[in-house]
């Protein structure tokens, strides 16, 4: 019943593996391994991008923020949403590795970002010339920090408003595959289709050890973002064990397997709960993560019977037993059916 997020579970066997066959003999470091001309090949025809530029590093942080580095100038602002893992989970990181851009917040309904509060949004900034930020990239997160997704059709729009101003945009995609089957698209219809120039390809949380691709659908940039990822500290030397990594997630589609399995449990779990009358949904959950409301009497007695989430917005230990508190449920692809299943019935119980 481990439902705290989606990276306190393990790497799936393949990937141990793939990291164990890769410890043998000697190779070229630093992404000039074969292994990585492999990934980059595979990853191109995933996203039918024969152009594009791709590189690993092994944190989602890193992604991001040397991905926004690329893509804004230090004097940019960088348009995302409050929620944004960039904006609440990243210690500042895109600040820093932009060398000065900020962020802007941008309002949203359920964690995705709204076209009209973008347009606004971008429009204010630049109305005091050199004395204000400009405008830099916009970054939305698929799937969202809250578990919603969004369709290709509204990642258009809002790349239309930006392309509207001359304006990149990246895509945090930590949660990518759990999106991807939830909307049953291609990762190209998800992105460049999309008019999405960057994605932070996630792999953590879905089953790897440590690694996420940055995707450069223009390779433009590519040589600067080499620089970046080289000064920031995420070159890693041996890199066959990042490339081993990706390779085995990629093989027979793994990583959309494990994406249909969380996201298969997700739904299990939402749907149990559904039964209770005490159990609103804060939105309807599309991929692997649920945002509920329900009594504190109720997140005791999960908690008690060795449930282990995140309560969101309270004690679940002290105060009135009937006061709704929100849970933070999220799936990753080895908790399975039974998992869910020992979670609604110790609610039941
Ligand atoms: C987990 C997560 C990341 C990456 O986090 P790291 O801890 O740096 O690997 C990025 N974006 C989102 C939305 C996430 O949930």
């Amino acid at each position: 019943m481990f439902f705290a997020s989606d990276n306190g579970g393990p790497a799936h066997p393949s990937v141990i593996e793939a990291i164990a066959k890769a410890n043998g003999g000697y190779t070229s470091a630093y992404g000039a391994e074969a292994g990585m001309d492999r990934v980059r090949s595979r990853l191109r025809e995933v996203f039918e991008a024969p152009e594009a530029a791709i590189y690993l590093v092994a944190t989602g942080t890193a992604a991001n923020s040397i991905a926004l580095a690329t893509l804004s100038n230090p004097w940019d602002t960088i348009f995302c949403t409050s929620m944004a893992h960039i904006n609440e989970d990243e210690c500042n990181a895109p600040e820093f590795y932009s060398g000065g851009a900020k962020l802007t917040l941008v309002g949203d309904q359920d964690a995705k970002m709204s076209p009209d509060a973008l347009r606004a949004a971008i429009a204010a900034e630049e109305s005091r010339g050199v004395h204000g930020a400009q405008r830099g990239p916009v970054s939305i997160t698929n799937a969202t920090e809250k578990g919603t997704v969004y369709s290709p059709s509204e990642i258009s729009t809002l790349t239309g408003i930006a392309q509207d101003f001359g304006l990149k945009t990246h895509l945090d995609g930590a949660r990518f595959a759990n999106a991807l089957v939830s909307q049953g698209c291609t990762p190209a219809e998800m992105t460049w289709k999309a008019g999405i120039d960057v994605v932070s390809f996630g792999g953590t949380k879905n089953g790897l050890m440590g690694v996420e691709a940055v995707i450069l659908f223009d390779p433009d940039k590519a040589w600067e973002f080499e620089l970046r990822r080289k000064r920031g500290a995420h070159l890693f030397s041996k890199h066959r064990f990042l490339s081993a990594q990706m390779e085995a997630y990629l093989a027979d589609d793994l990583w959309l397997d494990l994406a249909a399995r969380a996201n298969a449990t997700c739904a299990r779990l939402a749907d149990g709960m559904r039964a209770h009358d005490s159990v609103e949904f804060l939105h309807e959950p599309a991929a692997n993560i649920i945002f509920a409301r329900f009594p504190r009497k109720l997140h005791k007695k999960l908690l008690e019977a060795g449930a282990q989430y995140y309560v969101w917005d309270g004690d679940a230990h002290q105060g009135d037993p009937d006061e709704p508190l929100t849970a933070r449920l999220v799936c990753d692809w080895s908790i399975g059916t039974e998992g869910a299943e020992a979670f609604l019935a110790a609610m039941r119980d």
